[in-house]
């Protein structure tokens, strides 16, 4: 099999993928078949070098991205690429560990955590050393900082004094949790996710006998999405490279989004450096997207004047500007997108799997997706967990369930387990004690539960039902009042509890805000809780049914958009506060990286963009709150949209030319 690669690419990819051995640096905006190149280098090395599958390293992203790679591999190819390390980097130091794990003192058959196992355990050190208090940070944060430190390759007491800057923490008490977390896991022969990356790298580090195996073993070594490796993945990729040096690496220092979690655009910035003669290559032509959106793209990120700056040259021909487009608030945003999907559907312009919405967090999608459930338009989540099966809506929802049941034992848990010192052995003795029914109409039932809470979360609960429990303005009775009730709930206690729980609690409490604009439609507590729950069930349901992700239209956050492309792109809630997001703006690094994030954004699509600004957010009382445009917005010279009046509250939607 051959295969003509003059013909697929242009001088510069071709450049690349037949340069000769040694480190190569493919450093090029979006679209510009940065990807494509590392899949026909794998073709090259093996069509024309006669190089076996087995002895390359091809290292992405995610786990998708290296099948799809590797499929594309294959067609060009001919035949099987199946001996070919492909995959993630956890995936790689895995397959390394399963081999030599005895080494670091681990047995072979070592288990792997996952988060919410970590969390566990964490829980579990915290609880042992009597540290369980509501000023000590919980298990979530500390497993977070302890992340960040081990992606850093940082000192540990140095990223906690660094994270909890302002706040006074105990130090010292912290290390211990560190300490003891770190002993649980060898007893019990399991690795968390960031043990697989610094275990990996300490493998090669300190058992040379093993680094020379797999420097010989991997004779070229190709990394996609190079700009958002952290410092562990770095040193092991050139660590693996050292002895031949046949190192391909291609990214984007534009598209830099992982800083958050220790990833350092200064590995791009750095290659040269580290890899003396290494040759570097510019890709400057893109394939992806029509000039309009390459217009708009070149002047997002010229707002970070301390990037690298490249242009994009577009290679086809010329079509509409992208449409920005400014309306009323989240339900018309919601309604207007459900209009311009089915417009793109009908007209035939693109497949449903042709079109993603992409948003900053996942909360900013809540009314899409409650349009998009009532329009019957089937869609496929590529973030998160479904709006309303979130932890903390769960937890808020507790309440009115049992206000509804009092024989929602689930619920009583729940809503228990959040206390100080209790577990779920206690909240189920309590949940006995009680009868095994709370009716919270019940004054005396109310004063029975305070009465048998553990020491420590009396006073709490007393406060907390005399706050939700007070006569306040309004009419009726709060039980009957879903969005009221919550709201108590929140400021009475969950508030707190969320900041001291999870380590993006203004972000969960953001979604706690959307769930009472919700609730706020209901005076009648049951009616709410089941219309969420046939939108939950219709969901699970037709996920169940309609299945393939291939046939349906994608909602994403940006993050996870990356790499991939789509013909019509809808950038949700483009105002300040949500993109750029509130929290990120503290310091003027953020800023940039939120840049990045959006342009990331604007050069996901190949032929159709809708930039879409609501003027205000509805809050929970009904009120609303006037939204600035975003400042990116601002950055773009008007002519290089074309902006659209979107029709009034929910009117069908205007035809536009596609
Ligand atoms: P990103 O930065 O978003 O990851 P990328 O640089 O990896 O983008 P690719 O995804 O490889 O870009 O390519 C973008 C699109 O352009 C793909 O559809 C790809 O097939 C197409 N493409 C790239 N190079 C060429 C070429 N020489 N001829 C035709 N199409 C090309
Ligand atoms: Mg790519």
């Amino acid at each position: 099999m051959s295969c003509d690669f003059a013909q697929h690419l242009n001088e510069a990819q071709l450049r690349a993928v037949t340069a000769p051995d040694g480190a190569v640096l493919v450093i090029a905006a979006a679209g510009t078949g940065k990807t494509r190149t590392l899949t026909h280098r794998v073709a090259w090395l093996a069509l024309e070098r006669g190089v076996e599958p087995r002895r390359m390293l091809l290292l992405t992203f995610t786990n998708r991205a290296a099948r799809e790679m590797l499929e594309r591999a294959m067609q060009l190819i001919g035949q099987d690429v199946g001996g070919l390390w492909g995959g993630t980097f956890h995936h790689a130091t895995n397959r390394m560990l399963r081999r030599h794990a005895t080494l670091l003192g681990y047995g072979a058959d070592y288990s792997i955590l996952d988060e919410d196992d970590s969390t566990r355990l964490l829980k579990a050190c915290i609880n042992e050393l009597g540290l369980r208090d509501k000023k000590f940070p919980k298990a979530e944060v500390l497993g977070s900082v302890f992340s960040l430190a081990a992606n850093r390759g940082a000192d540990v007491a140095e990223t906690v004094a660094d994270r909890f800057g302002a706040h006074p923490v105990d130090l010292t008490a912290i290390l211990k949790v560190h300490t003891l977390y770190e002993q649980r896991k060898r007893a019990l022969n399991a690795m968390d996710f960031d043990d697989l990356l610094v275990n990996g790298l300490k493998l090669l580090q300190e058992h040379e006998s093993v680094a020379a195996r797999y420097q010989e073993q991997m004779q070229h070594v190709l990394v996609d999405e190079y700009q958002d490796t952290n410092k562990l993945q770095n040193d092991f990729v050139d660590l693996l490279a050292s002895g031949h040096g046949n190192l391909l690496a291609v990214g984007d220092d534009f598209q830099s989004i992982y800083s958050w979690r220790g990833a350092e655009v200064q590995n791009i910035l750095s290659f040269e450096r580290r890899h003396p003669g290494a040759q570097v290559i510019k890709l400057e032509d893109n394939y992806r997207s029509t000039p309009g959106i390459l217009d708009v793209a070149n002047r997002v990120i010229a707002g970070n004047p301390e990037q690298y700056q490249k242009v994009l040259r577009a290679t086809r021909p010329a079509e509409v500007k992208p449409v920005y487009v400014k309306l009323v608030d989240g339900g018309h945003q919601a309604r207007y997108i459900v209009g311009k999907v089915q417009q793109l559907l009908d007209s035939g312009a693109a497949q449903p799997s042709e079109i993603v919405v992409l948003y900053r967090s996942h909360y900013h999608s809540m009314e899409l997706q409650l349009e998009l459930t009532r329009a019957r338009l089937d869609y496929y989540l590529m973030s998160g967990v479904r709006f309303f099966e979130q932890a903390h809506i769960k937890d808020v929802c507790s309440l009115p369930r049992l206000a509804v049941n009092p024989a929602d034992s689930l619920a009583f848990m729940r809503l228990m387990e959040m206390l100080p010192k209790v577990g779920p052995k206690k909240a189920q003795a309590l949940w006995r004690d009680l009868g095994q029914h709370v009716n919270l109409r019940d004054a005396a039932k109310r004063a029975q539960l305070t009465k048998l809470l553990p020491k420590d979360a009396q006073p709490l609960w007393a406060e907390v039902d005399a706050k939700i429990f007070a006569p306040g303005e309004g009419e009726g009775d709060v039980l009957d009042r879903p969005a009221e009730l919550i709201f108590r709930l929140v400021e009475a206690f969950y508030r707190d509890y969320a900041e001291e729980t999870f380590e993006n609690a203004e972000q969960r409490l953001e979604d706690v805000e959307e769930l009472m604009t919700f609730a706020a439609k209901y005076d009648d507590t049951a009616a709410f809780l089941s219309e969420m729950a046939l939108l939950t069930n219709l969901d699970a349901e037709q996920n169940l049914h309609a299945g393939t992700p291939a046939q349906t239209i994608r909602l994403s956050t940006v993050h996870q958009a990356k790499g991939l492309e789509w013909k019509a792109v809808f950038v949700l809630w483009m105002v300040d506060g949500m993109f750029p997001a509130a929290r990120s703006l503290e310091e003027a690094a953020n800023e940039a990286e939120e840049r990045r994030l959006f342009y990331v954004a604007v050069t996901r699509a190949k032929d159709y963009l809708w930039l879409c600004q609501p003027r205000m957010r509805k809050t929970r009382e009904g009120g609303v709150m006037l939204c600035p445009p975003s400042r990116f917005l601002a950055e773009i010279d008007p002519g290089l949209l074309q902006e659209e009046k979107a029709g009034g509250m929910g009117a069908v939607p205007r035809w536009s030319r596609w």
